[in-house]
């Protein structure tokens, strides 16, 4: 089989690669999908849009090859999108064409979706175009959230799993945390109630109860806000099946 795993170098799919490498006989792309070269409405991009991210899934694919096994590792750089473009959605979108065409038959994504229903949505847009092919999010089946991750990564390669949104460079060049976005923000709690005793699933929950970190609420209100937007579609192909 196939499977295409679209890949940031964040925590979600850095053990989703590492699992299926390690745990399958599967042929596997890593397919980083960058918006480096997007220039419209900056503070709306995502993590995508930093050049960084490119340099740390090619270190974290080199690693996987080295330690676990070899693997396709592609970069592809998305053009402007409207400023209000949904990638989850553009992601399903994308994967139903290359479905079509037969570019692979299992197709990734990293969501952990057992909090809302929003895999549910997120499929039905797949397979709303695709006319083979499967989208499946594992983490969502497995029931692995960061927490988790943290615990069961390998510890190199937990070290190199970086999902933050700015991240800088130390002087000898090592990528840096930037230590104030949600996504750091959110870690470094995971971590605190991890080294705390608490289970991953405590530590997880531990992060939306009252008083909720403000930079985590914002985050939140956000994606309500996203989840609500007109979706980019670039399908053209109907549905047949
Ligand atoms: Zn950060």
């Amino acid at each position: 089989m196939r499977y295409w795993i679209g890949f940031t170098g964040g925590y979600d799919s850095t053990y989703i690669s590492w699992r299926l490498l390690k745990e399958t006989n599967h042929e596997i792309t890593l397919v980083n999908y960058s918006q480096t070269f997007m220039t419209k409405n900056r503070e709306f991009s995502t993590a995508g849009a930093s050049a960084y991210q490119q340099v740390n899934c090619r270190r974290i694919s080199k690693w996987l090859k080295k330690n676990v096994r070899d693997h396709k590792f592609k970069i592809i750089n998305q053009p402007n999108f409207p400023d209000n473009t949904d990638f989850a959605k553009q992601y399903m979108h994308d994967c139903a064409e290359l479905a079509n065409n037969d570019v692979a038959d299992v197709f990734v994504h990293g969501l952990v979706g057992f909090y809302t229903d929003r895999w549910k949505r997120m499929l039905a847009e797949f397979e709303k175009y695709a006319t083979k092919g499967r989208m499946w999010f594992p983490l969502t089946e497995w029931k692995k959230d960061v927490a988790h991750q943290m615990l069961e990564l390998p510890e190199e390669l937990e070290k190199m799993a970086i999902s933050c949104h700015g991240p800088g460079t130390e002087e000898n060049g090592n990528l840096i945390e930037c230590g104030g976005c949600p996504k750091c923000i959110r870690n470094q709690l995971v971590k605190e109630n991890l080294s705390n005793g608490n289970s991953p699933e405590r530590a997880m929950e531990m992060l939306f109860e009252e008083p909720i970190h403000p930079v985590l609420f914002q985050a939140r209100e956000f994606r309500k806000q996203r989840n609500s937007v007109v979706w980019n579609v670039s399908v053209e192909s109907q549905k047949t099946r």
